[in-house]
Formats: C-alpha cells, structure tokens, sequence
C-alpha cells in the first residue's frame, strides 16, 4: 500500500477486526503506549468495535501529560521575565500550572510565542539579541533529535542568548515501572511506531522476555492499529512472549542511528519525574555538563519553585493503565478542555481529551 488512505480503508479494518474476533477466546488487557494512539483508537470507534474481550487501557506516551507540575510552573516563571522570549509548541500554552497557564501570563504582555520546530526558536534569538529566547522541549525519544539540532546548531551560530527547559522522557523505563507495579494489569503492549522509528525496538525483548508480555510495534492509522491488536492477541492467545514489528514500513529493529548518535552526543540518561506518576529512574535525559550554558534551568535560578496538584486529578492512574477518563468524578464536571484540572484534558495526545472530544 502506498497512500495514507489506503490505511482507512474501512473495509479492511472490518476484515482484521474479523481476525480478532476469531482469535480471541478469553479477556486480555492491552495497553497501546502513545497518546496518539489512543486518539485515533477513540476517534475511529476502534476501542468499540474489538471484541468486548479485548480491552484497551491507555498509557503514559503523551508528552504534554507526563511533565510535570514543577516543570510548568517553571516554564511560567521564565515567561513573565522581561528579558526572555519564551517559546513552545502550542500544546502546552494551555496546560495548567498551579495557579495559572502559560496563555495567562501570554496575555498579561509576556514574551511566550507558539513555534512549530526548535528551529524557530534559534530564528527569534537571531532576530532578538537582547533577550533569552528559552525552548520549552518536552517530550519523548521522537521529539528528541530536533530538539538536540537546535542546541548544536545555537553552538554552531555562537548564540549564547539560546537555552532550552527540558523535560525529555523515555518509553523502556516508563514500561518497566507499569509492570513492575503490584497493581498492573497490562498483558500485552502496542510500542509507538514513531519513538520505534527513531530508537528501533531492540530494547523491547528484554521488557517483554521479563515480564513474559508481548508486544507490537505498531503505526497510527487505523489499519496499522488493528494489526497491531491483532498481532498482540495472537501471541496472547498461543502463550507467545515476543516484540514483532506491525509498523515496518517505517521501523527497524535498529531505528535511525545518526539520529540516536545526536541524541546521546548532546544528552545522557537521568531520573525524571512524571505528572501524576512520580519519579521513574533512568527515564529521562537532561543536557550534558558541555552543554550547560544552554540548559534554562541552570541560566535561571527556578530551582525554588514547588508545585501541588489538584487532589481531583486521578490523571496518574489513567496513565499507568489503572483508571479509565470516565473513572475521574471531575470528567466533564469540574474538568473540561475549557477549564480543565489536569494535562490528560488539554493536550491533543491526552485520554480525557480522546473521551471528552469523541463521547466516551
Ligand atoms: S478528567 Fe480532568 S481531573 Fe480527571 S483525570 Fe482527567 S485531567 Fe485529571
């Protein structure tokens, strides 16, 4: 197949759908890992149309849910100072910190600009000597190499007016803190397609042979989410603990290694917190010491800044697989994308917003 189309090809959905259905014979939980994932699953009636064994639970890749509270208040903080430009995807403008949003200081004159690559970011400090334009890079394995691009190329340019605020996050550790919990109840596992294409899936086997869960790589539309389920119940249904790759035309078992090269040239390994989840160790990546200068948290002091969460806010649960949006008493009450409480109802990759937008 060749076009995008042919992936939405509801007759052929319907015949894989069949596949399920015949494959299936007792309950399993699978939980698809990345936040688009679930959008599309919602939003094409996929999640409705399985057999009613096969439940889906939805996980934690949703870049803008997982980063953290701390993390947004800083990003505010950078925002109302006088000499800094703050940039960020638009995604996060809307996600609430503990007292206010990154809109609200947006509208009360601060310098905060929606870019749609790093790359803009390093054009606003070019253009903007005089202040510190500061990135907000969020995110996981598949965002990660523009956002090392911008700092080699500000190095590159000599701009010392460029800094980025990192939270970057990744899936392996995340995984292994789901399984590992007393309470998980995930069985099987669809990888995101996009962080495989990247980093490739070989650090999958290990997770799935521990854990004995199988797992498969799998795409976006609606077709390749299918297979993916296929896939996985199939190796469910036989007792098989293995990673296959339903998303080859675009991932390899190794990814895109100049990619990884950039990566762990500009980044290294260390523990982050998640929203909602707490501390996951080894699963982020934060600047090397060399490239200090462009780490915002180190350029300005915000290391005072604390945060707390709204008490309604199950959006930890839902993103470990315990919970579904609709368990939260706040769904569509005290929380909507209007006013929401937690990241899981702003963001375009989050589960609330799935539920909410598409009538779960
Ligand atoms: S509905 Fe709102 S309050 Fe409830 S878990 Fe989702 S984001 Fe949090």
């Amino acid at each position: 197949m060749k076009y995008v189309d042919e992936y939405r090809d509801e007759a052929a959905v319907r015949r894989v759908l069949d596949d399920i259905r015949l494959n299936v014979t007792r309950p399993w939980t699978i939980m698809e890992v990345c936040g688009g994932q679930t959008h599309n699953l919602v939003r094409f009636g996929i999640d409705e149309l399985l057999p009613k064994e096969v439940e889906l639970v939805h996980g934690p890749g949703c870049p803008v849910c997982v980063t953290p509270l701390e993390l947004v208040d800083k990003a505010i903080a950078l925002a109302a100072r006088p000499d800094v430009i703050f940039t960020s995807y638009g995604d996060m403008l809307r996600v609430p910190g503990s007292r206010e949003d990154l809109f609200a200081v947006k509208a009360r004159g601060g310098q905060v600009r929606i870019v749609y690559s790093p790359l803009d970011a390093i054009k606003l400090a070019k253009q903007n000597p005089a202040k510190t334009v500061v990135f907000f890079a969020i995110g996981f394995e598949t965002t990660a190499p523009p956002n090392v691009m911008s700092v080699l190329n500000a190095r590159s340019l000599g701009l010392k007016n460029y800094s980025i605020l990192v939270s970057h996050v990744r899936v392996p550790p995340a995984m292994h803190a789901i399984l590992g919990s007393p309470s998980n109840r995930v069985q099987g596992f669809l990888l995101a397609g996009h962080v495989c294409a990247v980093m490739g899936y070989h650090e999958y086997p290990p997770i799935a042979e521990k854990y004995r869960v199988p797992m498969a790589v799998t795409g976006f539309e609606p077709l390749d989410l299918a297979q993916g389920i296929l896939y996985t119940v199939r190796m469910l249904e036989e007792g098989r603990v293995a990673v296959e790759n339903a998303y080859s035309r675009t991932v390899t078992l190794e990814g895109n290694q100049p990619a990884q090269k950039v990566i762990h040239q500009v980044f290294e390994d260390c523990d982050r917190a998640w929203r909602g989840i707490g501390v996951i160790p080894g699963s982020g990546w934060r600047l090397r010491a060399e490239f200090a200068g462009f780490d915002a948290e180190k350029r300005f002091d915000v290391s005072a800044i604390q945060s707390r969460e709204s008490p309604l806010c199950i959006a930890g649960q839902i993103l470990v697989g315990m919970k579904k949006p609709h368990d939260c008493s706040a769904f569509g009450k005290e929380c909507t994308p209007e006013h929401p409480l937690g990241a899981t109802m702003v963001s375009s990759e989050g589960a609330c917003a799935a539920y909410y937008r598409y009538g779960r």
